[in-house]
This record gives structure tokens, sequence and C-alpha cells, in this order.
């Protein structure tokens, strides 16, 4: 039912005034249903479809395979960044779709002639202890001990070799099994480690007990026809790229990201052209873009959904230093409802900062978000934490700054041939968020909310509710911006997360 109170988004947009998440608000709508009953079900791409929205940006301080991994399970996706070797990538890929959930495949092995001493560097390095043992030190051999802190904890002699040390006497389960299996195993032989190993005795994978609280099932996790989980990965629209592109689709990858800060370019539609064509079951985002007539030369080029943003990220001076962007609201309904004629969904990349952005951006047309800095801080992302004024923190920074750019960055801004680098992000840090599994979760209940409040059960009927004009929203003034926020507080605790 249409009626006059409140904007369409149409109304909101058309006038061509730049308009960002936080200067428009949703009106709410009628809730007859539970908040459990909100899905967030929606398309990643033509083909693709995931169970969550939300996507890693390909970016060196947000998605390698651990944030990859995390994200496949709890149903976004994570994109890969290509400031990296060819092999680097391709590993991360690798790892990502070799991933099984409690299951360690790449599990630290030794020889039995390594020492006492080696066992110790690991236990440092990693910190964790029971190291398999196996012929030739490595995973596929012929598993033949285990070595545990019990082995180790009397020992003086740190120059022993640990044939003299490991037990031999192994409860092992064979390839295969299943989570619910092996943790049962676990749980009863009350060992730290569970080697699995194949029918001819070779170790393929280990289970640790530490991980028996984390080893639970992740009913929405993004997973492909072979039940591997689901990984994007970036390319950029150099011919260096064709030969990462083959790498990458070699180690299973499933989207592919052609990464660039103007994407309407030549070098882009080629390059988009040239994948589809050797790789037509791999799908292809194409982007940044932020107009319509952008949209429309990688549409029909033949991109399958289109990366929408120019200037919004958190790390990002490029509408400062260029001058050429476009407010992130006006981008993406532009942008989304375009490309809705065409079938391609869009992703809102840049600017996301707290659930309700996310919303903001579901509910102007875009199908997923991508985010970085929200990603940043968690456990899961590249880095270590570091301690700056008692505070802890993870390092993040734009693709364009300085230090990116000299690592390999600059391939998004065609700018690796320039003598005199002009930067287009900072390099920076971002607060300590903890466990990615902890957060997403938190973002998801924000989410189903959210999408309660607006009386709208999934994304799908969101955007039905958009473009039929039902759904009203109304621009904010400032004040209404600062009454929308906490204030006339004294002090006041600040919740873990916004
Ligand atoms: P955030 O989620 O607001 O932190 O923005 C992340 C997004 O910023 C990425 O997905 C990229 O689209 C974009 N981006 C990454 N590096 C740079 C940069 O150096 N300058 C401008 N934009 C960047």
């Amino acid at each position: 039912m249409t009626n006059n109170d409140g904007s369409s988004a149409s109304g909101l947009f058309d006038t061509n005034k730049g308009i960002a998440y936080d200067d428009f608000i949703i009106l709410p709508g009628y809730i007859d249903f539970n908040v459990e009953d909100v899905s967030l079900e929606t398309n990643l791409t033509r083909n693709l479809k995931i169970k969550k929205p939300l996507t890693s940006s390909p970016m060196d301080t947000v998605t390698e395979c651990r944030m990859a991994i995390g994200l496949a399970l709890l149903g976004g996706i994570g994109f890969i960044h290509y400031n990296n070797t060819i092999q680097e990538q391709y590993e991360e890929v690798r790892k990502v779709k070799r991933y099984e959930n409690g299951f360690i495949n790449n599990p630290v092995v030794l020889s039995a002639d390594h020492t006492i001493a080696d066992i110790y560097a690991i236990k440092e390095k990693y910190g964790f202890s029971g190291i398999p043992i196996t012929e030739s030190g490595e995973l596929n051999s012929k598993l033949i001990g285990i070595v545990t802190n019990r082995d180790t904890d009397f020992e003086n002699n740190r120059g022993k070799k640990l044939r003299e040390v490991m037990t031999t006497d192994l409860v092992t389960a064979k390839k295969g099994i299943s989570l619910k299996e092996a943790n049962d195993i676990l749980k009863k032989s009350k060992k730290g480690k569970l080697p699995i190993v194949d029918e001819k005795g070779n170790l393929v994978a280990l289970m640790s007990r530490n991980d028996l609280v984390t080893n639970r099932e992740f009913p929405f996790a993004s997973k492909d026809d072979r039940k591997q989980l689901m990984v994007g990965a970036a390319i950029s629209t150099k011919d260096e790229s064709k030969e990462r592109l083959d790498a990458l689709v070699e180690a299973g990858v499933n989207v592919v990201v052609i990464d660039s800060a103007q994407g309407n370019s030549r070098f882009q539609i080629d390059m988009i052209k040239y994948v589809k064509n050797k790789y037509p079951e791999i799908d292809v985002v194409g982007g940044n873009v932020v107009t319509e007539d952008q949209c429309s030369n990688l549409i029909k080029a033949g991109a399958d959904a289109l990366r929408i943003g120019m200037g919004p990220g958190s790390i990002c001076t490029t509408q400062t230093t260029m001058a050429v962007g476009r407010a992130q609201a006006n981008a993406i309904f532009k942008c989304a409802r375009f490309s809705r004629k065409n079938n391609v969904p869009v992703i809102a990349d840049g600017g996301i900062a707290n659930i309700g952005h996310i919303t903001k951006a579901l509910s102007i047309g875009a199908s997923t978000v991508m985010m970085g800095s929200m990603f940043a801080g968690t456990e899961e992302a590249p880095g270590e934490y570091f301690y700056e004024n008692g505070i802890r923190l993870k390092k993040y920074r734009g693709m364009a700054s300085l230090e990116a750019m000299k690592e390999g960055g600059e391939k998004r801004y065609f700018a690796e041939d320039a003598a005199i680098k002009v930067a287009q992000g900072v390099s920076g840090s971002v607060m300590d968020k903890g466990s990615l599994l902890e957060y997403v979760l938190y973002l998801i209940q924000g989410l189903k909310h959210s999408f309660q409040d607006i009386g709208a059960k999934d994304i799908y009927s969101l955007h039905e509710l958009l473009y039929s004009g039902d759904l009203k929203f109304e621009l904010r003034s400032m004040s209404a911006q600062m009454e929308g926020g906490v204030h006339d507080m004294y002090a006041y605790t600040k919740p873990k997360y916004l």
C-alpha cells in the first residue's frame, strides 16, 4: 500500500544530492513474524547464492584463508587479496577449499629423527603441542607415533631423537569419518590429538581436543557442489592476472573480483571478457563502479555482479585527492536499480561502520555488503595484535596507501609504473574485535531485528518493497542524526560492538 508518509527511495536519491548512510533513515513497517523467521539468504552474483549477505574486502590486512574460512562457515564469503605472489594467493585459496570443519588438514608434522628441541621450537612458535610423527616427517606419509607434553616434560636432553620418546600406542580414525564420530572418539580416548589416516596408514589430518568446543556444525556455511567452502579472490586488470587466474581456478576458486578503484576501463572490460571466455563456470565481479553508465559497460562485458563504491572506504582518500567518486548511498541505489534490470546483483563496498549501515545498504538495493575495517580487528584477520596506550590493536591499511602500494597494491590504481606515487589511502590501526565467529553472529542477529522492524522477512522481499515504493525513507538533518545517537548522558558504557 503506497502512501505519502515518507519518501520512496527514488524520491530520495533522484534529486542527485550526495547522501551517505547516516543522512537517511528507514521508516518502520508492520511486524507479523518473529526475528527467527528472518532469512538473510541472497545472491552474491548472478549464479551464486549465499546464506548471509556479508563479504570481506580483498585487502592484505583483511582477507587471507582464516578470514575466508570463518566467513564462509558463517554463511558469507571472503575474497583473498592479491598483494602477494601467484603461488601465495593459490595456497590461500587451496587452504580454504581443503578446509574441513574440525579437521586440521595441514598439521605440523615431524619425523622420528627430529629432536625434542624441535618440539620446543614448535611450541614456542605456534603455541601447541601434540605433534604427529611420520616416516618422512611430512603429511601423507606413514604415521608412526605422536609426541605429546607427557613424552617430553621430564626430558632434560633436548638433543634426544623423537623415536626414543614418542608414543606408538596410537588411537587413530579413518579418513572420511564424520565430525561427530571423530569428536566421540576424542572424548572417549581422552587423548589430546586424534590423527586421521588413510587406508594405507598415511597421516592425512589431525583433530585436536582443544578445538572440541569449536567443532560445531555450521548449518549456513557457504559451500559449493563438492561440499567445499566457497571462496573468492581478487585479480587485477594487468596481464599478470591471466596467469594468476589459471592458478586460482586450479586451486578451486568460486568467484573472482576484478579489483580496480575505477572499474569502467578498456582494461577491465577486456579482462571480464577474457575470464568469461576462458572459464565460463567462474563468476566474475566487476568494479568498482558508482554510475549507471559504468554498470552498463561492465554488464555488457559479462560481469556476474558489480562492486559499488568509490571513495567511502574508512581508509580511503580518493574523493579528497582525486575529486572523483560518489556518495555511497546514491551510488548503491542508482547502480542497483540499473543492474537489477539485467539480473546482476550489486555488492555495497566500503564505508560500513555498523549494523545499521548494512541494513541501509541492503534496503537501497545491495544484495551483499563488503567490509574491510569491520573485520580488520578480528583474530581471523592477517597480522598480529599490538598495544598502543594500553589498547589492543591490529594494523589496517588501504591498498592504495603508500605502504601497501610498495608491496603490489597499486595494481588497483593503474599506478605501478608511475615514478611519483599518489596515495589514495592511509595506513593505521583498528581496535581488537576478538573472534570473527562471535562478531559475525552478533551482526547477523542485529540484522534480523532490523529486518523485523522494517517488516521485511528477507532480502528479496525487502527489494520488492524498495522498488514498489512501499519502503519509506526520510532524510535526516544534522540535529536528527544527533538525536538518533546517544546524547545528554554524563557517562555511559559503550556496548562491546556497535
Ligand atoms: P571499509 O570497509 O570502509 O574499511 O572499506 C573497505 C573498502 O575500501 C575496500 O573493499 C575497497 O573497496 C576500498 N579500498 C581499499 N583500499 C583502499 C585505498 O587505499 N583507498 C581507497 N579505497 C580503498
